[in-house]
């Protein structure tokens, strides 16, 4: 049986009877009150050897079957049927379990909210961060060890870096952190704020830029407050009120300028782009990957896999409302008319390329693009199944969210169970090759070592 009597007591300090609680908030609150314990233990735990009742690597064809895994240092020690016990070990047993890598996300707004939309001017960088705080003690809770913020809407200041600064320094709890701190966009682009504005008073933004020496000098800057991506506008979108998702703002000559500029100061380039064109060029410029791209034609499509270029299709976002688009019952959020009227425009598009994408092979990358829906009561595991559902198998699926996912975001040591590699893995009852579903129950979460959660339901 599972034994939570001594881990967590020991590395965070904290009562796991008083965590195991339904609401997740109240698992939230006891994470970030451990965040500070968990910061001050830092010297190395003991040595923990966890028994699994079934292993998937992030990269075999199938599941190995049960094995022993030892945890040292924060990293993999040692795998296999049976590994050493070192005297001083904690054991962990995972029966009826299969532990998989840390999931990754590779596409949050850990700062937005969907009813904050059209309110974004009135939160201040520190009501955001709270924001922040809240969304990655949930993407752990879930299962999620990283995370790749794809834009604030902190028009002035850089609030993810911070949150990632909190993350790395033990002040918060959270998965890793990587960050495109803004959506680099023209005048009256995707992530140009102001049509929402009376247009007598509008505020200065940091992420605006037309023509090559403003693009230049907006990837500089975003370069030199620690960006670990360049994201830009590569078309319209659909949240957004005054552009549309098949619009190409951006020339190619103006987006070349932008890739080769985050390039020399080795940085990697992912655009937001739905419409085909867009997406093309941006292929064309040589970003490494493509957010949403759910529009792309079967010849992008062919394009990307020839170059390698990886697509984040953040399709429990997009797809699940194209699908839905006459549905009246599932609109009933309070989005704004013109999100469900563009998505009435181009469902038929969104479907046919989601059918294309499942037929290609081009690497899928997990994205959830969650903040634009709710964290709260929105797993974003969901994302696994929603790709199983429109045709992408669940090996597929899986690698995208561990380790292609880990590969595209130049994360060498994530992603897979592998000696020497990070200890960043999850457990879940069931199979989830069997059951994609299975991704959503979560109940063991190790980040670097370290467990934040372990309430199987049989330990109670
Ligand atoms: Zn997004």
């Amino acid at each position: 049986m599972y034994d939570n009597t001594h881990e967590e007591n020991t590395l965070l300090g904290i009562d796991t009877k008083k965590r195991v609680l339904p609401a997740v908030m109240a698992g939230l609150l006891a994470l970030n009150a451990a965040s500070a314990l968990a910061a001050e233990s830092r010297t190395a735990p003991p040595p923990l050897v966890i028994v699994a009742g079934n292993v998937w690597d992030g990269l075999a064809d199938k599941a190995l079957g049960p094995m022993e895994i030892l945890v040292r240092d924060g990293k993999i020690a040692a795998m296999g049927k049976t590994v050493e016990h070192p005297a001083d070990a904690k054991v962990v047993e995972l029966p009826d379990h299969t532990v998989t890598p840390g999931f990754i996300d590779t596409h949050v707004h850990i700062t937005l909210r969907p009813q904050y939309e059209d309110a974004l001017w009135n939160l201040s960088p520190a009501y955001k961060a709270l924001l922040g705080v809240e969304a990655l003690g949930i993407l752990l809770n879930n299962g999620f060890t990283t995370v790749r913020d794809v834009c604030d809407t902190d028009m002035h200041g850089y609030t993810t870096m911070d949150l990632k600064r909190g993350v790395e320094q033990g002040l918060i709890v959270g998965p890793r952190l990587l960050v495109a701190p803004h959506l680099i966009s023209t005048r009256g682009g995707h992530a140009d704020g102001t049509p929402l504005l009376s247009a007598d008073n509008l505020p200065w933004q940091n992420n605006l830029a037309d023509g090559v020496d403003a693009i230049r000098q907006v990837v500089r800057q975003e370069a030199s407050r620690g960006a670990d991506w360049i994201k830009f506008g590569g078309t319209g979108g659909f949240s957004s009120p005054a552009d549309d998702p098949a619009q190409v703002p951006y020339s190619q000559e103006e987006m070349n300028v932008l890739v080769s500029t985050a390039r020399d100061l080795g940085l990697s380039v992912s655009p937001h782009a739905y419409g085909d064109e867009g997406i093309r060029r941006a292929v064309q410029a040589g970003v490494r990957a493509i957010e949403h791209g759910n529009m792309a034609s079967v010849d992008t499509l062919k394009l990307m896999e020839q170059k390698g270029i990886y697509l984040v299709p953040t399709q429990m976002a997009v797809v699940r409302n194209a699908r839905n688009a006459d549905n009246d019952a599932f609109w009933t959020e309070g989005k704004p008319a013109y999100v469900r009227a563009k998505y009435r425009k181009y469902s038929r598009d969104i479907m046919e390329s989601a059918k294309n994408l499942a037929q290609s092979k081009v690497k899928i990358a997990f994205g959830t693009d969650l903040g634009t829906n709710p964290f709260v009561n929105n797993n974003g595991a969901q994302e696994f199944s929603e790709l199983v559902t429109n045709g992408v198998t669940p090996l597929r699926a899986l690698k995208a969210g561990t380790s292609v996912a880990a590969e595209m975001l130049h994360q060498q040591n994530l992603g897979v169970l592998a000696v020497g590699k990070a200890a960043d893995l999850v457990a879940m009852p069931g199979d989830p090759l069997r059951d994609i579903q299975a991704t959503e129950h979560v109940d063991f979460v190790m980040k670097g070592g370290v467990i934040y959660k372990s309430n199987p339901p049989h330990s109670n």
